[in-house]
C-alpha cells in the first residue's frame, strides 16, 4: 500500500463537502483493533452528529469494545467482528451502505480480521486520522498529524461544517474522553493552546470532566492494580547508559494475575516517571511473538526506531511494533543490539 511520505496534513476537501452526505444514507464507521478512548470516542460522537443529520449509522469494531467505555452514548449498539454473529451481520449487510468511515488509524492493516472486509468494499472511504504516514486506502481525508487526537477532527469537522450547535453534552464528553486520553491528560507535548480551547468549550457545554475521568482512569479491577504493582516490582529494570526503562510481561504473569484485554494499556508510561529516563520500553508476550511499546519524551523519537527494527510506528513520541513468533528473553537480545545505535540520540536530550 503506497504511504504519502512526509506528509502532515491532508484534506482533499472533506471539510468543504459536507453536502455529500445525505439524510438517509446509510453510513459505517470503524476504528482499530484494542479501541482506545480516542478511537471509540470519536466513532460515536461521529455517529450521534450523523444520526442527528438523519444518516444511519452503525459502529462496526475489530475486537470488542473496552468495559471503561459502555458509558459512552451509542456504545450499547456497537458491532464486534470477534463475535461470530457480528461478523456474519457484518458480511452480509455491508453492500447496503454508502459510506465507510475510518477513525484513527493510518494503515488498513490495524482493522487486523475486518480489513479484507472493508478493503475490499466498494463504498467511498473518509479517512479521519492523526497518525503518521498514512497509507493510500481512502476516497476522501481529514488528516492532520498536528492534531492530538483524532476527537480534536471530529469537533473541527463538525464546526467547519457549520453545526457546533449539535454538540451537546453527550458528544461532549466522548469527544472529551478521546482528547483526555491521547494528550495523557493534557500533558504530552501534543497539548496545544487549541487542545485546550476546545476543551473550554465542551466544559461550556456542560460536560463532566471529572466524571469521565473516573469513568476511565478509575476503572481498573484490583487484579489489575496487583498486576501493575508485580511489573513495577518485579519486572521493571532501569538501563542509565540508554536512560531507559524496560518493562516486560510474560505469558505466565497475565495468567497469574487474570490479565484481561486492555489491563497493561498505560503501564509503560510510568517507565518516564524514573528521573533521567528519556525513554521507555513494555515487552508483553502474545500468542504471536511479542508486542512493544515505547514511550520517549521530546525530543528523542521512537517512531523511526519502531519501524527500523520492530515492523512497528506511530507517533514521535508514542509507538508501538512487534516480533513475531519470538518471545521475552529473544526480544530483550535483539534490543540489547539495536539499543548501542540510539546512543548518539538519547545524549543529546538535556536533562530537565
Ligand atoms: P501502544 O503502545 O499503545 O500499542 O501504541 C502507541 C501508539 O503507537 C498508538 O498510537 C498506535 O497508534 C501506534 N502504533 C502501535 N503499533 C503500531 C504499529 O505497528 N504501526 C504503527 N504505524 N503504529 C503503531
Ligand atoms: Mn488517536
Amino acid at each position: 500500500m503506497p504511504k504519502f511520505k512526509g506528509l502532515n496534513c491532508r484534506m482533499n476537501s472533506l471539510l468543504a463537502q459536507k453536502e455529500l452526505f445525505k439524510s438517509g444514507q446509510r453510513v459505517i464507521i470503524t476504528t482499530h483493533f484494542n479501541p482506545d478512548a480516542d478511537a471509540i470516542g470519536s466513532s460515536l460522537s461521529l455517529k450521534n452528529y450523523l444520526i442527528q443529520l438523519g444518516l444511519q449509522v452503525e459502529v462496526w469494531l475489530p475486537s470488542s469494545l473496552p468495559a471503561h467505555f459502555k458509558w459512552m452514548q451509542g456504545a450499547d449498539l456497537v458491532y464486534d467482528f470477534e463475535q461470530s454473529s457480528d461478523r456474519m451481520h457484518m458480511q452480509q449487510t455491508i453492500s447496503s451502505f454508502d459510506w465507510i468511515f475510518c477513525l484513527d488509524f493510518s494503515g488498513i492493516q490495524r482493522l487486523h480480521g475486518l480489513s479484507n472486509l472493508i478493503q475490499t468494499a466498494v463504498q467511498p472511504k473518509v479517512v479521519i486520522d492523526h497518525h503518521l504516514d498514512p497509507e493510500d486506502f481512502g476516497t476522501y481525508f481529514y488528516h492532520d498529524t498536528k492534531a492530538a487526537s483524532t476527537c480534536e477532527l471530529i469537533y473541527e469537522l463538525i464546526r467547519s461544517w457549520g453545526d457546533e450547535a449539535l454538540i451537546d453534552a453527550e458528544i461532549g464528553a466522548t469527544l472529551y474522553a478521546g482528547i483526555m486520553a491521547d494528550t495523557g491528560s493534557f500533558r504530552h507535548p501534543n497539548t496545544t493552546s487549541r487542545v485546550h480551547r476546545i476543551v473550554a468549550e465542551l466544559i461550556d457545554l456542560g460536560v463532566n470532566t471529572n466524571m469521565v475521568h473516573r469513568k476511565i482512569f478509575d476503572a481498573s479491577s484490583i487484579d489489575r492494580l496487583r498486576f501493575l504493582g508485580h511489573v513495577l516490582s518485579n519486572r521493571m529494570e532501569y538501563l542509565p547508559k540508554y536512560r531507559l526503562s524496560l518493562m516486560w510481561i510474560t505469558e505466565e504473569d497475565q495468567k497469574v494475575f487474570n490479565s484481561q484485554a486492555g489491563d497493561t494499556e498505560g503501564i509503560v508510561n510510568y517507565g518516564l516517571q524514573v528521573a533521567g529516563s528519556v525513554w521507555s520500553i513494555l515487552l508483553i508476550q502474545r500468542n504471536d511473538g511479542v508486542k512493544l511499546s515505547f514511550r520517549s519524551i521530546e525530543p528523542f523519537a521512537v517512531n523511526q526506531f519502531a519501524a527500523n527494527y520492530f515492523e512497528g510506528g506511530g507517533h514521535k513520541n508514542a509507538s508501538g511494533g512487534r516480533i513475531q513468533k519470538s518471545n521475552i528473553e529473544e526480544a530483550k537480545k535483539i534490543l540489547m543490539e539495536v539499543l548501542p545505535l540510539q546512543l548518539d540520540q538519547i545524549n543529546q536530550v538535556k536533562n530537565l
